[in-house]
């Protein structure tokens, strides 16, 4: 026979008193685990000053909560309600929440008394989390998950930047030491054999220059001590400057190098800064054009921009490489890269420059070559 609301109540109130006194877990019907969730909640609005817990929860900047002594979580912030595919983390287990069995695993302990912390990646999106699982007085445990996703991304683009830097620098070193040690070891005597190996070295010493003072500009620039100095800047000017820089380069590899004029345009930027930008984009459209090409120098008017480019009749650049090619040490041909002395550096240190400038830069590319371009704010 089914029981009566009052035998229900007289049941369950014999099975917790059961329980407080030590005996086994009361299982409630689901009407007075709903009543008791609606009472709490009564509760807590009637009283919500009395809740300190609460408020701590919610004051915190990580996803936290509290792990009563069954396991399931009794207060959730809503970062960690976040996590939980059904958007509620009280009264699920962190493991239903995070489904990472480390996690389950350092709460079972905290919940013995011992702190715990582990990292943890969580899927879709990917995330990786510093948890800590730390035992309070009345048996609980507060449950922090630190969201280290950021910092963890920045170590791995460190690490790569350190592993990258070491590869381009040890290429030219051991050309420079493999040439000494020719030398040394009898091709000195013979001065047509000493004229190419020291020849190669003066390239190799000119490369690793070149490498050094990209990688101090560009570590000066993404630390913030290039301090940018933003002033009126004359385009017609400015494209004049680049462009006298690089004609003896031009003149000597046989590459016409245009400029189209920009009467009365100005935009605002750090004139060293967009001298370096406009130098590496030339310098990158000579090196890559072949003898007979040429390079235009251009600049066009956008409502409150200006729009500076530099278009080259090179070999352009294939479609899959664009989204990638500012990407420091990216190359989309290394080989012809590398032949011509490139450090794989430029595009980036362009970025961020044009970046810190409030600026966009971009690249179209295709059979009859690349336009590089430069969108500042106009003066
Ligand atoms: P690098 O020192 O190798 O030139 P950059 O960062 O300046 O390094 O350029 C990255 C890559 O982009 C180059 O290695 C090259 O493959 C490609 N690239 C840049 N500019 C041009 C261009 N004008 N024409 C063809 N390829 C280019």
């Amino acid at each position: 026979m089914a029981l009566t609301g009052r035998g229900l109540l007289k049941e369950a109130l014999r099975a917790l008193e059961a329980e407080a006194a030590g005996g086994p877990r009361a299982a409630l019907p689901p009407e007075l685990l709903r009543l008791s969730d609606l009472l709490r909640r009564r509760e807590e609005q009637l009283h919500p000053r009395e809740e300190p817990e609460r408020e701590l929860l919610f004051a915190m900047p990580d996803a936290a909560g509290v792990v009563a002594r069954d396991g399931t979580i009794r207060a959730a912030n809503a970062r960690l309600e976040a996590l939980s595919p059904t958007g509620r983390a009280v009264g699920m287990t962190p493991l239903q929440v995070t489904r990472a069995a480390d996690l389950a695993e350092a709460v079972k302990r905290a919940l013995e008394g011992h702190a715990k912390r582990v990292e943890l990646e969580l899927p879709a999106p990917r995330r990786v989390y510093v948890a800590l699982a730390q035992p309070l007085l009345r048996g609980e445990v507060l449950l922090i998950l630190e969201d280290v996703s950021e910092a963890r991304r920045a170590e791995q683009a460190r690490r790569d930047f350190v592993a990258n830097a070491s590869h381009e620098l040890r290429t030219p070193v051991a050309a420079i030491h493999g040439a000494a040690e020719t030398l040394l070891l009898g091709a000195l005597q013979d001065p047509a054999a000493a004229r190419t190996f020291v020849e190669m070295i003066a390239r190799q010493a000119d490369r690793l220059g070149r490498l050094t003072r990209d990688l101090l500009d560009l570590s000066r620039i993404e630390s913030g001590q290039w301090a940018m100095q933003p002033a009126d800047v004359e385009v017609e000017q400015a494209l004049r400057a680049a462009g006298d820089l690089l004609a003896p380069q031009a003149r000597e590899k046989g590459v016409e190098l245009r400029r189209a004029p920009a009467p009365g345009m100005t935009v605002r930027a750090d004139p060293r800064a967009l001298e370096q930008v406009l130098v590496n984009l030339l310098d990158n459209a000579v090196k890559y054009t072949p003898r007979g090409g040429a390079v235009t120098l251009s600049a066009a008017r956008e409502e409150e921009r200006v729009v500076l480019s530099v278009s080259d009749t090179g070999p352009g650049i294939e479609r899959h490489h664009l989204e990638r090619l500012f990407e420091r040490f990216y190359r989309a041909d290394a080989g012809r890269s590398r032949d011509q002395g490139g450090t794989g550096v430029g595009l980036a240190i362009v970025k961020h420059l044009v970046q810190a400038q409030r600026g966009e830069v971009g690249v179209e590319s295709g059979a009859g070559g690349s336009r590089f371009w430069v969108r500042l704010p106009a003066a």
